[in-house]
């Protein structure tokens, strides 16, 4: 028995504080005015899909945008990346991006960021100097590196820290991809110490606060869930319908109309698996080598982490396949090309071997398609089995092309699960996240009071 069981299940959009159920008396309510929101090793204004930018700097954009649309606002510290940037920048009304000086701008891998983060420290509390006592009512940070700040500044500021882990060793290593490079035990320290020190955490899923329970020792009073949003005005179908949007899409891109298309999208390493969606092409034109002249495969995304090591190793493993006149490779995109490309995907293909959440998944189906996923971490939400798209258990290509033959042969079963997948979607918008994550707020400055989600 797991001590998740018994939890509350406070909010009808399947946001969750995890704990006792407890009474809010009337009229306790006090929310932060202003948030200290920090993301060290990775700017919100950086292009996601490649490097160190992903769903993070997704999520972060998109939380503190409808934090302040609901009167929080938001100050985002982020080291800074060239001597050119400006002290800060308005990302939106109400949302300021302020970059923090600390070590080299460029050429400085995340491995390396721990030396600076005293530097990175001194640059957010010389901010926070500037300003009258209390400018700020509470600190949330993102990823363990950013935590090591907040727990100083928290303490420093005498206000509550709110955390979210994003990703964690622990779960990482004990399901890496085959030669992928573990976590260093130094990461699992630090964030062991950060689970320790924040008065909230924030966790993606039920199976995320599981796991923060299970190998970081969590407090279970201290975790909630709050599941992430897409944004669902840039990411939807296209108004003429799924069917007729597809066609449109796929001659903007210059992609043939009949074709079966799987798409990857994201960061490319080891982790994301992209490389089984190869093996798994690669065995289904074995089977049927008729379907070469009509099957397209996207990979949309740049290197990133262990795949930096050999950023061509995914070009070369697709000659070595024999597949490199089916896979088109391309840079990573802005979220308004991103949605054309999902538009134009038969099937998006998510086959990797861990994920907190999987924002791409549901982008892609806010736009219609449906997905082929592990069923690993985050993804049996992001995906409805069966309904939306398809859940894989591991990671053999065999049940990969499998499945994706299932989507070349049965386009009505397709097409219920485009629908399927739209609707789905659609449980996941920002502004029910930014609510539920103002109410974790409101319960780490209320630690006397009930905790409280309305
Ligand atoms: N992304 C993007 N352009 C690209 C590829 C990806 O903007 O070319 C974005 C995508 O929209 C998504 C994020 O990067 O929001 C990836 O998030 P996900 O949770 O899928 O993976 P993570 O990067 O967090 O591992």
């Amino acid at each position: 028995m797991t001590r998740l069981e018994g939890f509350q299940r406070t909010r009808s959009h399947g946001n969750t504080l995890v704990g006792p159920p407890r009474l809010r008396p009337p009229g306790t309510h006090c929310r932060p005015r202003r948030v200290a929101m920090l993301s060290v090793h990775t700017s919100p204004l950086h292009q996601p899909g490649t490097g160190d930018a992903g769903g993070m700097n997704v999520y972060i954009v998109e939380l503190a945008k409808r934090l302040a649309a609901i009167d929080i606002e938001v100050e985002i510290f982020t080291r800074a990346t060239s001597a050119a940037l400006p002290p800060s920048v308005e990302l939106a009304p109400g949302v300021l991006v302020r970059h923090v000086a600390a070590g080299p701008y460029e050429g400085l891998a995340k491995e390396n960021l721990p030396a600076y983060l005293c530097a990175f420290t001194h640059g957010v509390t010389q901010a926070w100097a500037g300003h009258r006592p209390g400018h700020y009512d509470l600190v949330h940070s993102h990823y363990w590196l950013s935590g090591h700040v907040g727990r100083l500044a928290a303490e420093r500021w005498g206000v509550p820290l709110v955390h979210a882990m994003h990703t964690m060793a622990r779960v990482k290593n004990a399901s890496l991809a085959e030669g992928d490079t573990p976590e260093p035990a130094a990461r699992v320290f630090g964030e062991t110490q950060v689970v320790r020190d924040a008065d909230r955490l924030i966790a993606n899923t039920e199976k995320e606060a599981e796991e923060l329970l299970r190998h970081y020792d969590a407090d279970t009073g201290r975790v909630a869930v709050v599941h992430p949003g897409v944004n669902l005005e840039r990411f939807r179908p296209d108004p003429s319908g799924i069917e007729a949007g597809r066609a449109a899409a796929r001659s903007r891109l210059g992609l043939p109309q009949d074709a079966l298309i799987p798409l990857f999208v994201g960061r490319i390493q080891p982790l994301k698996a992209p490389d089984v969606l190869l093996r798994a092409v690669a065995r289904l034109l074995e089977e049927r080598p008729r379907l070469r002249e009509r099957i397209v495969v996207p990979v949309v995304g740049g290197p990133s982490g262990s795949g930096l090591a050999k950023p061509e190793g995914l070009q070369k493993l697709a000659a070595c396949l024999g597949i490199s006149d089916v896979v088109l490779f391309r840079p990573p995109v802005g979220q308004a090309q991103l949605a054309d490309w999902y538009r134009a995907a038969s099937v998006l293909v998510m086959p990797s071997h861990s994920e907190s959440f999987g924002l791409v998944a549901v982008e892609a189906q806010a736009c219609g398609t449906p997905v082929i996923a592990a069923e690993v971490g985050g993804l049996p939400v992001a995906v409805r089995d069966g309904v939306s798209g398809v859940l894989v258990p591991g990671h053999d290509p065999a049940d990969y092309a499998r499945a994706l033959c299932g989507f070349a042969e049965d386009p009505a079963r397709a097409a219920r699960m485009s629908e399927a997948a739209v609707r789905h979607a659609r449980s996941f918008g920002w502004a029910a996240a930014a609510a539920a994550t103002a109410d974790v707020y409101t319960a780490a400055l209320n630690p006397r009071l009930p905790d409280l989600i309305s």
